[in-house]
């Protein structure tokens, strides 16, 4: 009996080890809980793009919207940890939403981390007929403008949402949230001119910026981007300490074969190292984290550490809606 049971035993290792071994034997998917066209989609397909060749498989991506992000981590919470289906997101979905939703799973244990991926600040950015010229006027009109004024969102507790949130405490200004299905849909309606501010991440306003269809007037991070030199940083601008780094993660369902996490690390590190990526984060003021912290271990650290740096602030800000 004994025997046959260590027989058993080493025949489903054997078939594991099998199928680690071979994957992928068909394409991935990658599920990006935001709206297409929006910073989160738009990184997911250079990346996938890339992956796919190392991988000899298509990487396919799936936009899963609703609730800041959490429907579409839910969507791989619950599928098969067979490496088929990942979850690509970042500081808001992976860390601020657990202190905002009540989730019906735990970001950092149901979630096996595959590869910290590249992070951008934001920018503040207002439609083009807004009539300031820097952070301060745009202050005082959202100041003399408090009944109408509007800023777009990707929904509660969204990056779009916390950082707009935290401009208001810091600046006493008060204005109305748009959430919508992601900052893509958002940033469409800012340069229609529906909406007057988002604070949105640069990856999204970047071209925007460049082609003049918005204005930007700070960037939310200590130091200036070489790719907009002109934008002064929030300190500069007048709303000093408001600084978010929105990074990137790339996650497995719990329980996937450590092998399979490997094959995955490798290729997001492969596209990470590729000159022509590189070069497209760059001009999108996306930063891409050093070799070392490329690691499945490095971003489990990171959204650990996250997550006890920002849920205290979270809960004592109360963001719990719009
Ligand atoms: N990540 C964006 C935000 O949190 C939304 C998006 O990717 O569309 O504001």
């Amino acid at each position: 009996m004994r025997k046959l049971m260590l027989t058993a035993v080493a025949l489903v290792a054997g078939i594991a080890g099998a199928s680690a071994q071979t994957y992928p034997t068909r394409p991935i998917t990658i599920v990006v809980p935001f709206a297409a066209g929006g910073p989160s989609d738009a990184l997911a397909r250079v990346l996938a793009d890339r992956m796919g060749r190392s991988l000899g498989q298509q990487v396919i991506i799936e936009d899963v919207v609703g609730a800041s992000g959490s429907i579409g981590v839910g969507r791989v919470v619950r599928a098969a940890p067979d490496g088929y289906t990942l979850s690509i997101g970042h500081w808001s979905t992976h860390v601020v939403n657990g202190a905002i939703y009540n989730l019906p799973y735990d970001l950092l244990n149901d979630l096996a981390p595959i590869a910290r991926l590249p992070s951008n600040p934001q920018f503040i950015v207002s439609k083009k007929s807004l009539p300031a010229g820097n952070l301060k006027e745009l202050i005082a009109w959202l100041k003399a403008n408090a009944s109408e004024a509007t800023a777009g969102t990707a929904g509660a507790g969204s990056a779009s949402h916390v950082a707009a949130v935290y401009f208001q405490n810091i600046t006493g200004t008060h204005f109305t949230f748009v959430p919508y299905r992601g900052t893509g849909p958002a940033m469409n309606d800012l340069i229609a001119g529906h909406i007057d501010v988002i604070i949105d991440q640069t990856s999204n306003s970047m071209p925007q910026v460049k082609a003049g269809t918005i204005k930007a007037y700070a960037v939310t991070a200590k130091e200036r981007l070489a790719s907009a030199p002109d934008i002064p940083t929030v300190d500069e601008a007048g709303v000093p300490g408001l600084y978010i780094s929105v990074w990137y993660g790339l996650w497995a369902p719990k329980g996937t074969p450590k092998d399979i996490i490997a094959k995955l690390n490798a290729a997001a590190v492969e596209a990470m190292a590729d000159p022509a990526v590189r070069k497209r984060m760059d001009t999108f003021g996306l930063e891409i984290p050093p070799r070392d912290q490329q690691s499945a271990e490095a971003l489990g650290a990171l959204q650990k550490a996250e997550i006890e740096k920002w849920w205290p602030i979270v809960k004592a800000a109360h963001i719990t809606g719009e």
